[in-house]
């Protein structure tokens, strides 16, 4: 493993921590030390792990419920009174009946409103309009330009991060660190911990004292300080905290530094979200560049790029953060000095013949700077500097500098120094140009923004602005879906990959479960003097973080990176998925006194084992088959990280049906068996059983149940009674032990609570029956888009979603006291189905939410050649008249209001969904759906709600990956489905502008599963 040699774990408990390594601590400069906020806080963390995990669990539920349930956000601020400004309120009443108020100068949605989505020619600025000025603009305030060096490097895209590690990031570390300590005028900003970290196990003793030198003198600043650069739309907030922790813990430590400026050049598309976590992080300023160009040019036109990000929810200011949206079409340098890229591209010096860069595609190639040019390049250079500074309110300017992976060699960062050093000595010493023009960080650019707008009032007299700082409007909403040109929307992106996205879920809940595991372990163990368990796994936690955090990277989680990339990543959270899953074992061993020896635990295998068994990283898990014997019992353990008891049914496999269930007080409990099935047209059937029983697991608590092989103390396992319907060549013959009817000419499934009506060609969901005497009608649908143009980030359909499903089925129906389901293997207009799909309800009685779920489990299987360029959805078409609007999160933290709107096609009308989506009437009827992974979304109908489940292309869509997304796995996708109806709902959610937030009922239906364990007892 790349990362053991960093070990978080052990710490002595009782002493103070050191944050610096000694040799660093004592060398740093009162400016490095001055942003350590927070190190009483950190050494506090680190030293009551313990105690610590626990109370932010629970800190972690009642917080999220709290933001899902009630918007309006608690009173934590001390940041003064926005003052005088004209407010414009929107009133939003919450489920608890109280009113909060917030209010914002521009919302997302006004602007999609306005914007008539032309795609108009710009001229050199494509996407914009010609640039002019008059020329006294800077006569009282002069122009100050931060010119900001950078390279991105991406942990993993063509390369792995280890290949790029070795053949750039490792050099251009190199390189940074002995550029910038040629000149003191130079300097850097870096992003990427993971490189960093890499590059510093690697780094000379003399290399990391340049270094930290560098840091300390303000040469260099590390922006963000996460591990990567996160996606925004497919990750969750749990994944991004850890992402970010990750990279600003190792920082911390290494350094002493926290930053304070965010740096998001990449990510395809913004999240409210992140700006909320680097908010609460202590972040004071953030940038971010791939927004749709239509928003660009819009709030470019009125100087709107700088902005107060707010919170849709907050009525007090409290989450409020300063952001500067690059305006251009690309973070490279012909996009970055300013509107022109033909004359901005003569000014990126490393496209020169040496180089390995490709020339400027305007034909006009830079030339080096010498005396008898200087007036003339720079006069074109700072030409573009004034024009892109019209585009916003101060007469401070950033121009980053950079490229991907830019600056490996010194040759390379000495002819882009050297030439801009040149240019910036002409400029700056002509005083009628009224213009500096200098090397800076990030942190320079906003300290000498903030000074600026502090002096100047740069205010609308009818803004609301910010208390934070002022002369910048306040903005709420997100920036999905991005369009970098024309029609090409990047909503690919949300689906592609979805095995990966489905992994990098399970390994977030294996991960908290195992932090809540090693918890509870050193509480026990400090007693038992067991310490050498969680202590001797410390390093391999550390590297399941961190190959999570990796995971979050824009080329991670989004499916965009080459095949073997994708491999690589998938391998990281399977070995660490195994790991942990190893761990749980042992610790669940040691938590119920199994077995002592205790300091023998961390080294001898446990005799528990996981339920679900991951034989390779592309492979689905399969359930680990209960062999029981005559007269042996087997236990099965569950384990249930969450903090509040869960009641539910749960499916365990046995190979022979007639076994009995115990609880740990061996009273018999009732159990129900079906027949296992699979997604195999000619035999769905596989020998094995599904063994169903309900469980009761205390909160952050094990709890013991006995599966035994026929003991005649209580009944065996009721089989359930099985229903099909078949027209298939090979009909379905019925399993031992099973009684088998032919169907009837109603195909319908009920539990207490609801009764489900299918359609009996099909097999697919007509109607949802309520036991209060409401209906919704409930059309599922399966199709395929055919793409044109599609590819790993955009979806580029050629028409609408062709239905796949034909006349001629096998449907079965098993029932049984605990579960029923509909299962169904359609006829397709392919050869192969590429999918075949379940719907269950549960018996689960009083206390347990899983009677109110409707599941949906779907196999989906995209993997031959027939399926090339297209794309798998599914379609809820309801009676819920939501006129195309629907709401799905954002990151799992929050909601968000989504539009249908025909002056964007529909590819631009899909949203990400990373953990649910739901339409509402006006009648207050609601349609949810839970996803355990990310997926997209759209509604293009009324009362629909359409998924995409898998994407298969073969074509690369030119954003430089270079292949299609042909790597598709057989996988299954779990909804939880809720109909829920709020009859008290005050306003329409058609015509109400702010996002609706999930009912109690649904945040829970989204529950992940229990951890489950068996072991031969
Ligand atoms: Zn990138």
């Amino acid at each position: 493993m790349p990362f053991s040699s960093y070990r978080r774990w052990p710490f002595p408990r009782h002493q103070p921590l050191p944050l610096l390594p000694s040799s660093v601590k004592q060398k740093l400069s009162p400016r490095l030390r001055k942003p350590r906020r927070t190190p009483p806080l950190i050494s506090y963390l680190l030293n009551n792990l313990t105690v610590l995990a626990v109370i932010i669990a629970l800190l972690f539920f009642f917080f999220t419920l709290f933001l899902f349930v009630s918007p309006s956000p608690r009173s934590s601020r001390a940041l003064g009174t926005p003052g005088s400004y004209r407010t414009r309120s929107v009133k939003q009443r919450n489920l608890n009946g109280s009113v909060s108020a917030a209010s914002f100068d521009i919302t997302t949605k006004e602007l999609y409103d306005k914007i008539d989505f032309k795609d108009e020619d710009g001229g050199a600025w494509k996407q914009g309009w010609n640039v002019t000025y008059q020329g006294n603009e800077w006569d009282g305030e002069r122009l100050k330009v931060f010119v900001v060096p950078h390279s991105h490097n991406d942990p993993g895209w063509k390369l792995t991060i280890e290949e790029y590690y070795e053949t750039q990031s490792r050099q251009i570390l190199d390189t940074i660190v002995e550029s910038l300590s040629q000149d003191t005028r130079r300097k850097f900003i870096w992003e990427e911990m993971s490189y960093l970290e890499r590059w510093w196990r690697d780094a000379s003793e003399s290399r990391r004292e340049s270094f930290t030198n560098l840091l300390k003198n303000g040469q260099l600043e590390i922006v963000g300080g996460g591990w990567v650069m996160n996606d925004e739309a497919n990750s969750h907030y749990y994944a991004i905290i850890e992402q970010m922790m990750e990279g600003n813990m190792w920082l911390n430590d290494t350094f002493g530094i926290i930053p304070k400026n965010s740096w998001s050049i990449d990510p395809f598309g913004y999240s409210p979200t992140m700006a909320y976590i680097l908010r609460r992080m202590g972040f004071e300023n953030m940038l971010i560049q791939r927004t749709h160009y239509e928003l660009k040019k819009e709030l470019a036109r009125h100087k709107n790029l700088e902005y107060i990000w707010r919170q849709s929810w907050d009525a007090e200011d409290s989450t409020d953060i300063l952001v500067h949206m690059m305006p251009f079409y690309f973070y490279d340098i012909p996009h970055t000095c300013g509107p022109d890229p033909a004359i901005c591209c003569q000014f990126d010096f490393a496209r020169t013949q040496g180089f390995s860069y490709e020339m400027c595609p305007w034909r006009q190639n830079p030339v080096e700077t010498i005396p008898e040019n200087v007036e003339e390049r720079a006069l074109l250079l700072l030409d573009q500097y004034r024009k892109k500074s019209t585009l916003y309110r101060t007469n401070t300017l950033l121009v980053p500098l950079g490229d991907d992976f830019r600056y490996v060699t010194v040759n390379e960062a000495e002819a882009q120094f050297r030439n801009y050093q040149l240019l910036f000595d002409y400029i700056n010493s002509n005083p009628s140009l009224n213009a500096e023009v200098k090397f800076g960080t990030l942190d320079d650019y906003f300290s000498t923004l903030r000074e600026e707008a502090d002096r100047i009032n740069y205010s609308r007299p009818d803004e609301r602005g910010s208390a934070i700082i002022r002369g910048f409007p306040s903005l709420a909403g997100d920036f999905f879906t991005y369009a970098d040109r024309e029609d090409d929307y990047w909503s690919g992106y949300y689906v592609s990959r979805p095995f990966f996205k489905a992994v990098d879920r399970v390994l977030e809940s294996t991960l908290r479960a195992t932090e809540m595991m090693m918890s509870l372990l050193l509480a026990y163990c400090r007693k038992a003097q067991c310490e050498k368990l969680p202590l001797g796994f410390s390093y391999k936690l550390t590297a399941a973080r961190r190959n999570l955090a990796l995971f979050q990277h824009h080329d991670g989680v989004t499916g965009t990176a080459k095949d073997h990339v994708v491999q690589d990543y998938g391998l990281r959270m399977h070995t660490s998925l195994r790991d942990l899953e190893i761990f749980m074992s042992k610790g669940i061993e040691a938590l119920l006194g199994v077995r002592h020896g205790h300091d023998k635990l961390d080294q001898t295998p446990s005799q528990f084992e996981s339920e679900p068994v991951r034989s390779k990283y592309d492979a689905q898990p399969i359930h680990k088959v209960i062999g029981v014997a005559e007269g042996t019992a087997r236990s099965v353990f569950f384990f249930n990280p969450l903090e509040q008891t869960r009641e539910e049914v749960v499916m365990v496999i046995v190979d022979k049906p007639n076994v009995n269930v115990f609880n740990s007080n061996w009273t018999c409990i009732q159990s129900q068996v079906s027949p296992e099935l699979r997604h195999q047209k000619s035999q769905i059937f596989t020998g094995r059983h599904r063994l169903h029983f309900k469980v009761s697991v205390p909160a952050m608590g094990v709890q013991t149940y006995y599966v035994t092989g026929g003991s005649s103390k209580c009944a065996n396992a009721q089989s359930a009674k099985l229903k099909y319907l078949t027209n298939s060549s090979s009909a379905v013959s019925c399993p031992v032990p099973y009684v088998c009817t032919e169907m009837g000419e109603t195909v319908e499934i009920k539990n207490g609570h609801q009764l489900l009506t299918f359609d009996t060609q099909s097999g697919l969901l007509k109607r949802i029956s309520h036991i209060n005497g409401f209906e919704t009608v409930v059309e599922e649908r399966i199709g395929m888009y055919s793409s044109f143009g599609s590819g790993a980030y955009l979806f580029k359909p050629t028409g609408e979603a062709e239905p796949i499903i034909q006349p001629g089925r096998t449907i079965l129906i098993s029932e049984g006291p605990l579960m029923q389901e509909i299962y169904s293997y359609p006829e397709t207009r392919l050869v192969n189905s590429p999918i075949s799909h379940s719907t269950r309800l549960y018996n689960s009685g009083a206390g347990s939410i899983q009677e109110f779920v409707i599941e949906k489990e779907y196999h989906v299987e995209l993997t031959g050649p027939e399926y090339n360029d297209k794309e798998l959805i599914v379609q809820f078409q309801t009676d819920v008249h939501n006129n195309r609007t629907f709401y799905s999160d954002l990151n799992g933290f929050q909601m968000s209001r989504r539009e249908y709107y025909d002056k964007i096609p529909l590819q631009g009308n899909y949203y990400p969904m990373p953990s649910q989506a739901f339409i509402q009437g006006s009648n207050g009827r609601r349609f949810s759906v839970h996803t355990r992974q990310s997926l997209g979304a759209a509604s293009h109908k009324d009362g629909l709600l359409e998924i995409m489940l898998d994407r298969r292309l073969s074509q690369d869509d030119n954003r430089g990956l270079g292949q299609g997304v042909m790597d598709n796995h057989a996988m299954n996708v779990v909804f939880h489905i809720l109909i829920e109806s709020n009859t008290s709902a005050t306003s329409s959610p058609v015509t109400n502008p702010l996002p609706l937030v999930p009912s109690f009922l649904s945040h829970r239906a989204g529950s992940s599963a229990p951890e489950i364990f068996s072991t031969e007892w």
